[in-house]
């Protein structure tokens, strides 16, 4: 069966070759069926010239007037006036190039559930997300994350951290995965506990160990990475996990090597944490602690001697009421910071302009202070320092040779942007992604000319849409 779809897929790939056809420009609708990822754009070669470049590489800089060159998925030339003889051309002029946007923890699944966090105690996110979650079939999990993996690309997001918590059998992961390898977005697959699972039952871990085994037939050439989303010792939804549990679940990461990720010290009843986690031996570079807004000086210490990265959602943090982020503390103390969507059953949209925006003021409106983080500084967390908390940093997150290809190409000439003043500051406070005009993940082009590909919008958004419906007839949810 794979076999003959990597083979049918080369085929395409290669009439899609001849054809000359970058991309199949806006026609090739996501198939639902089958094993998948069979209508991505070809790599290619081609180069960005005359753009504005930012690197985000600290020594280069911005190179106002520059070229990038890009062949078979990898950056092989940033710098000004490059040759790059039978490369395809796009104008780089009033475009800011930059990485491709990074984002680090992301309940994809639940974005068939946009916007439902509704006003009553009853509504909220948590029984909303369980009741319905519970509800859900694999294709709803395949058409959520689709739904996400779509935005993200519109939005100039290459890299997700898709935290997948609500896998109730094998199919549930296999429908998710899908969804991603179809999109052709760059992923870390977190594997997680189903919704309303028994805190005294473990994670299933031998589903986990099977995709492991197995990872090159869903690694989409690599893009795809795996992960496990550990419920940590309690959860909000459910409360303590028993110690046996969640030592079995870490353990069982551990043994095979693969990041651990778990929510933390996100509401004042769970302060307190991080000190359990330095305790009990739980941090340490493969491990990625979510919000972590209840955190003491000494906790922050820890996370930082040990080398565990945070990763910060503030439009659900302040919208579910959570607390403030402690963005400047962690970055004083030299932990890796990413940033997040988290969920767009409470934030709505998955807007990283927006995000970058609302983390930068809310650490000033902290502080009192204007000048406390730096519009760069804040870019930087949405590229170079987000790959970075996600292990990522020598693949992505700055424009230089030898790296992977994810870089976003930002229409400067839009009514919301011009005029053209201090570049980090306009992506940061500006931009939208509206104004994303090009696309690119591992040198395939998957946006362009601000309209997506490889996606049919209107297909993903029907086809979710009537999932939706289904699954709220299903639970009587309305
Ligand atoms: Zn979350």
């Amino acid at each position: 069966m794979k076999r003959a779809s990597t083979i049918s897929r080369r085929k395409f790939l290669g009439g899609a070759a001849a054809l000359g056809a970058w991309g199949l420009a806006g026609c090739a609708g996501i198939s639902t069926g089958g094993s998948g990822a069979g209508r991505l754009p070809e790599r290619g070669e081609f180069v960005i010239r005359n753009a504005y470049v930012m690197t985000m590489e600290r020594a280069v800089g911005d190179l106002p007037n520059a070229d990038v060159h890009v062949r078979n998925g990898q950056i092989v030339g940033v710098g000004a006036s490059l040759a790059a003889p039978g490369a395809q051309m796009l104008d780089g002029r009033g475009m800011i190039v930059l990485p491709g946007l990074v984002e680090t923890h992301w309940h994809m699944w639940n974005t068939l559930l946009r916007s439902m966090a509704g006003d009553r105690k009853e509504h909220g996110y948590f029984p909303t997300a369980r009741t319905l979650g519970e509800a859900y079939t694999p294709d709803d999990n395949y058409q959520g994350t689709r739904l996400s993996a779509a935005e993200a690309i519109n939005s100039g997001i290459t890299t997700v951290h898709d935290w997948s918590h609500n896998i109730r059998s094998p199919e549930y992961a296999e429908a998710d995965l899908r969804a991603l390898r179809e999109s052709g977005i760059r992923a870390r697959f977190s594997y997680g506990a189903a919704q309303g699972q028994s805190t005294e039952a473990p994670i299933n871990t031998s589903d986990i160990e099977r995709l492991q085994r197995n990872w090159k037939t869903y690694s989409n050439e690599g893009l795809l990475t795996l992960g496990l989303a550990w419920r940590g010792v309690s959860t909000s939804a459910t409360g303590a996990i028993s110690g046996a549990v969640w030592r079995k679940d870490l353990d069982a990461a551990r043994t095979m090597g693969i990041p651990v990720s778990v929510h933390a010290a996100n509401a004042r009843a769970r302060a307190g944490t991080i000190e359990v986690f330095a305790k009990e031996k739980v941090l340490g570079k493969d491990l990625q602690v979510i919000h972590a807004i209840w955190v003491t000086p000494a906790e922050i210490r820890a996370l930082a001697e040990s080398g565990t990265a945070v990763s910060l959602s503030p439009y659900t943090e302040l919208r579910i009421g959570f607390g403030l982020p402690k963005t400047g503390e962690f970055l004083a103390a030299g932990v890796p910071v990413g940033l997040s969507v988290d969920t767009t059953t409470l934030s709505g949209n998955a807007d990283m302009f927006a995000i970058m925006k609302a983390i930068q003021n809310v650490e000033n409106v902290r502080h009192e202070d204007e000048f406390r983080l730096p519009a760069r500084r804040v870019l930087e967390l949405g590229t170079l320092e987000g790959a970075r908390s996600m292990g990522l940093a020598a693949q992505v997150g700055s424009l230089r040779a030898g790296k992977r290809a994810d870089l976003i190409m930002v229409n400067t000439r839009d009514v919301n942007l011009g005029v053209f003043s201090d570049p980090s500051h306009m992506l940061v406070e500006a931009a939208q992604p509206a104004n994303v005009d090009t696309v690119v993940v591992d040198g395939r082009i998957l946006k362009r000319g601000g309209r997506l590909t490889a996606i049919d919008v209107g297909q993903v958004v029907n086809e979710a849409s009537a999932a939706l419906t289904a699954l709220r007839k299903r639970a009587n949810w309305w």
